[in-house]
Parts: C-alpha cells; structure tokens; sequence
C-alpha cells in the first residue's frame, strides 16, 4: 500500500461537516458523478496527512439517511495549488441538488492515490471501480459501525 495511504490511515476515520457549496463547474454530474463541495474552513481543518487521493466513507445531507461515499481530495489550481479541494460524491441517486444543505461525512478509508488520466473512459472506469471497492472496504464490520456512530445523528445545526 502506498505511503500516502500509510499517512492517512493515523488520522482516519476523520469526521468532518459543513454547509455544501458550488464547485468549480468541471462538469462531474455530467459524467454521472456529481461532487460536492464543502466551504474552505472546512477543507482548511482537514489534517495534513489527508491529501491526494480517493477515499471512502459515509455521508448524510441535513441529518437525514447515512450513504456510502467516494471523496476525492487534491490540491485546487485556483489557489495555485495552496489550498486542497474536498469533494465528495454519496453513492446514491438524489432527486435534487441540496447546495447549503448541511453535509456530514466520516472518511474511512484510503483507496487510493490521484492519477492523472488519459481518456474520459479510462477516467470512468477508475470511478466505476472506486465505487465498486468503496462499498467493499465499507461493508467490514468496523466501517459499518461508522455509519451508526453518533455523529450522525441529531444535531442543533439543521
Ligand atoms: P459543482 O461544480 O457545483 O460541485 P457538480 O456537477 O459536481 O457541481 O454537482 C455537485 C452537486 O450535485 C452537489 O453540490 C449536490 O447539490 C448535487 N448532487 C446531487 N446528487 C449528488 C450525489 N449523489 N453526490 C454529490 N452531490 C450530488
Ligand atoms: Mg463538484
């Protein structure tokens, strides 16, 4: 396993929330992947050793039902690279978008590191399988708890 997943790991799981924002258009939900953006104090309080790479964990949007979740953190060229992105993708058909709705999500585990890809379909196929190990890695008895853990349930921020 790689050392960037090596790195992680010490601060996982890391629990994290915030309202959702708009990203920078890159056209995910075209692809049939839409991410979602959290605010930059969010992303400003992500420890260090979470950097560049595809994760999976749960989500939930305003308390509601917890979902698996994808979530790719890198580091954003509109900020020169400075600062990183966090977006996360809740493997789950919405029928709405939920902008400023509240996100929660707990990151269980690393998949793997940033590629740079080649083709669209190359691009695809790397999510499809993310997807496929994601609900793998989150369907070992220790994520699964994660799901349950308190930090989902009712807060006072909805
Ligand atoms: P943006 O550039 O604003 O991030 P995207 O094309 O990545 O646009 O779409 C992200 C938005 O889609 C989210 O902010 C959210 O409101 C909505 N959305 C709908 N379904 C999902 C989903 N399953 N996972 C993440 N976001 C979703
Ligand atoms: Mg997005």
């Amino acid at each position: 396993m790689s050392s960037l997943g090596t790195m992680a790991r010490k601060v996982l799981p890391f629990f994290a929330k915030g309202r959702v924002v708009r990203g920078f258009g890159r056209g995910s939900k075209e692809l049939g992947v839409p991410t979602a953006n959290f605010p930059d104090d969010v992303v400003e309080n992500l420890p260090e050793e979470l950097c560049c790479g595809v994760y999976c964990g749960f989500a939930s949007i305003d308390n509601g039902t917890v979902y698996p979740m994808c979530l790719s953190i890198g580091w954003n060229p509109y900020y020169k690279n400075e600062k990183r992105t966090m977006e996360t993708h809740i493997i789950h058909n919405f029928s709405e978008d939920f902008y400023d709705q509240q996100l929660k999500l707990v990151i269980v585990d690393f998949i793997r590191p940033m590629l740079d890809f080649t083709s669209l379909d190359e691009l695809k196929s790397a999510i499809a399988s993310d997807i496929v190990t994601s609900h793998k890695i989150l369907a070992n008895d220790a994520a699964a708890a994660l799901s349950k853990h308190e930090f989902f349930l009712l807060d006072e921020d909805v």
